[in-house]
């Protein structure tokens, strides 16, 4: 069984305009999305910003409503949970963000941000809490003494060890991590990248990864989706999409990688036009506008997942041809 399943997640965000701020339009943000998450993985989603991946992954931990759709975690749709149930399962599910510290009280020490999921979920006295700060820093690779610190005094790495280590708090077994390495520096990127792959060994945690950047989800990922305006166009084991990428999306955004060797013999592939806006995305394939390859039936009817054999699922019309 899948530790989650997501089957058809939609999530509209209201247009509102005028003095009265009357609704007159609306964004799909995501838009008819399926996909499993198998315990112990790491599925990386990747996409431009705009695209969707960050709003999936904050809509099936339900910190956004689900417009339409169904998410179960470990055989159990979560959107009938009650607000208490929710909050009890959310101790099994995390969120790691770009910036851990944006939405922080810079007033509060880090043993204090820290040791508050714990209050909240009720886990243990102030001694077995206290040790457990101790113990979470420590996991991350930090000191215990930097428990007396301000968020202000470290570093952006150092910064998302403790995001990281805030999430680990209440032993989730899902991790949804979001651009949690886009603000750092190459050098620190890889760091954070490895402790989040030794944990996840550690503590046998599954992971959303989610990243604008190909490379970057490569390193970690199992599997890989591809998301274009709200939806999935490709999902593939990670070697198989590095090596084989099907969608005409996915091959552009692959050949926008940094290769080593720029003689290899792989073309940069220029997509022409911007992404177009999700509260007006063209009829059929959204990417028809932009596609080199876009053909009539691509205008107007939109093309479903389909298998392309062991698993490797894309959302093209070519797979018919
Ligand atoms: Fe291009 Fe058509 Fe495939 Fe869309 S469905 S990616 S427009 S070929
Ligand atoms: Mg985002």
């Amino acid at each position: 069984m899948a530790l989650m399943s997501v089957r058809n997640l939609k999530k509209t965000f209201p247009i509102r305009g005028g003095i009265f701020g009357k609704k007159i339009g609306e964004i799909k943000a995501v838009d008819d999305v399926s996909f499993t998450v198998e315990k112990g993985e790491t599925l990386g989603l990747v996409g431009e910003s705009g695209c969707g991946k960050s709003t999936t992954g904050r809509t099936i931990l339900r910190l956004y409503e689900p417009t339409a759709g169904e998410v179960e975690f470990e055989g159990k749709s979560i959107l009938q949970y009650s607000p208490e149930e929710m909050r009890k399962a959310r101790r099994e599910m995390q969120m790691v963000f770009q910036d851990p510290f944006a939405s922080l009280n810079p007033r509060q020490r880090i043993g204090k941000i820290l040791e508050e999921p714990l209050i909240v979920h009720g886990l243990g006295g102030a001694k077995e809490r206290k040790e457990q700060v101790e113990e979470l820093l420590k996991v991350v690779g930090l000191d215990k003494f930097h428990m007396n610190r301000y968020p202000h005094q470290f570093s952006g790495g150092q910064r998302q060890r403790i995001g990281i280590a805030r999430a680990l708090s209440t032993k989730p077994k899902l991790i949804v991590a979001d651009e949690p390495v886009s603000a750092l520096d190459v050098s620190i990127q890889s760091q954070v990248l490895n402790l989040m792959m030794d944990l996840q060994e550690q503590f046998e945690l599954t992971y959303i990864f989610i990243a604008h950047d190909l490379s970057v989800v490569k390193h970690i990922s199992t599997r890989v989706g591809v998301m274009y305006l709200g939806r999935m166009v490709e999902l593939a084991g990670r070697d198989e999409l590095y090596r084989n990428p099907l969608h005409p999306y996915t091959q552009a955004l692959m050949s926008a990688v940094p290769i080593p060797d720029p003689d290899a013999g792989k073309e940069r592939i220029i997509l022409s036009g911007d992404v177009p806006s999700p509260a007006n995305p063209p009829l059929g394939c959204a990417f028809h506008p932009r596609c080199p390859y876009a053909m009539d039936v691509c205008k107007e009817v939109r093309p479903e997942m389909k298998d392309a054999g062991g698993g490797h699922q894309v959302a093209c019309h070519l797979l018919d041809q």
